[in-house]
């Protein structure tokens, strides 16, 4: 590549996700994004695979989006959150309580997914703590989870094959069993269920909620389960009294196909965590949302309020481009559209099982997966994902893609080929 003083600038000074400073880890520089396409500097379009890691379902640029946001400029940007209020924050709130599982009435807005998940956990120790029991303050989770990157996120993690094993001496100590085997079409669940079922019964006591993303691992994998296995925690929750947080930052929004995962498995958490495709990829936003039987809990005990509140909490600018995000979603044709995303990855994806370094192709939703039996070399192959015409970025030995929900048809298959071309070649 020609030699560039911007990208050198970026390269000795800028952190990017999980990357060194001064490591040659290559950049690309970014100069439009409309729809499905990521125009590069010099001017080469690419197909966004990534939906930037989940989040700009409706494609980039989007009128309606665009529209919401300068609305939202011209009236504030931003106020502060405590002892103010303002209508994009109601209407969201709105918004999301009519569109979550029925229970869920109490919404509390984070500035970002892991935020969001601290939230949710601080929520469910002090659920318990205010009404005297404070030896319940542990998490149970499954294996290969990923919840962020804070502390308490990190503490749930997958603690060896994660991204935060590094740490595992320092972070709170919990509970971890086997993530379970039964994958998605599966019913019988018995196996899976065991290890959740003796944990609970043995240290319910000091548990205060098991924590897992539904349905879909992500960061951690990229595995898909049974809802039976979902359904069965739900019961074996409400049977030991410990709380459900289902963290469905990555699923929300109808990635799996549903709305939200859980409706696969028919429940409703006791608190959930929504991110990610908030507000169609445009701004940080995140929320927790909990039942009126938790926040009433925690007023009528002592301290009697809930001890969160940052500093950009409720941002209008985010609550009014994701509120026209969630309309837009509504009214639009998702459900065909994710639907048609599926039976398309897994036609253009299917011929890449024929190839030696290909374990398994999994697709659910608009999610589409290749593990691979090695793990891939980042940069070559990321090189020639962009050289084939399509941003995709794979980890370890996963190849996967999470496109935007406007993607046509014809570029699903230009993303596919390219896709099966560069794994090929590897
Ligand atoms: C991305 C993600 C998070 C963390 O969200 P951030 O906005 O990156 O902090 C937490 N949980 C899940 C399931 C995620 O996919």
């Amino acid at each position: 590549m020609k030699f560039n003083p911007n990208l050198q600038f970026d390269q000795q000074h800028i952190w990017h996700p999980y990357s060194a400073i001064g490591a040659n880890h290559p950049v690309f520089k970014v100069t439009a994004a409309q729809g499905v396409y990521l125009t590069l500097e010099g001017g080469q379009p690419l197909i966004d695979g990534m939906a930037s890691w989940w989040s700009v379902i409706h494609g980039y640029n989007h009128p309606v989006l665009n529209q919401a946001l300068q609305q939202q400029i011209a009236q504030f940007s931003h106020v502060m959150f405590g002892g103010l209020t303002h209508q994009a924050a109601i209407d969201l709130a709105k918004i999301l309580i009519e569109i979550t599982p029925a229970p869920l009435q109490s919404v509390f807005f984070a500035d970002s997914g892991s935020v969001s998940v601290e939230v949710a956990m601080k929520i469910a120790i002090q659920y318990y703590l205010s009404q005297g029991y404070p030896d319940k303050h542990k998490f149970l989770t499954i294996k290969r989870g990923y919840h962020g990157d804070t502390f308490g996120a990190m503490s749930v993690c997958d603690p060896e094959q994660g991204m935060h094993a590094l740490f595992k001496g320092i972070l709170a100590q919990q509970y971890f069993i086997a993530a379970p085997q039964a994958g998605f079409d599966q019913t019988d669940v018995s196996q899976d269920i065991m290890a959740m079922e003796q944990y609970l019964e043995q240290y319910h006591q000091n548990i205060c909620a098991v924590i897992l993303e539904p349905i879909v691992q992500g960061a951690g994998g990229m595995r898909f389960y049974s809802p039976h296995y979902l359904a069965k925690v739900r019961q074996l929750c409400d049977q030991y009294q410990v709380l459900l947080i289902a963290d469905e930052i990555a699923t929300g929004f109808g990635r799996s196909g549903r709305l939200f995962a859980c409706e696969y498995a028919n429940i409703s958490p006791d608190i959930l965590c929504v991110g990610k495709a908030l507000t169609g990829g445009y701004m940080t936003l995140a929320a927790t949302l909990t039942t009126e039987k938790i926040s009433q809990a925690i007023r009528q005990n002592p301290p009697h309020v809930l001890m969160h509140g940052p500093t950009f909490m409720a941002n209008p600018l985010a609550c009014r481009v994701a509120l026209a995000s969630i309309q837009l979603l509504l009214q639009s044709n998702w459900q065909n559209n994710v639907q048609m995303i599926a039976k398309e990855l897994q036609q253009g994806l299917a011929p890449c099982l024929e190839l030696e370094q290909v374990a398994e192709l999994r697709v659910l939703g608009a999610i589409g997966v290749v593990e691979l039996k090695q793990a891939v070399d980042m940069k070559t192959i990321q090189a020639l994902l962009v050289k084939h015409g399509v941003w995709v970025r794979p980890f370890g030995r996963l190849v996967y893609v999470m496109p935007p929900y406007i993607i046509s048809k014809v570029e699903i298959q230009t993303l596919t080929q390219a896709m099966l071309k560069v794994i090929a070649k590897i």
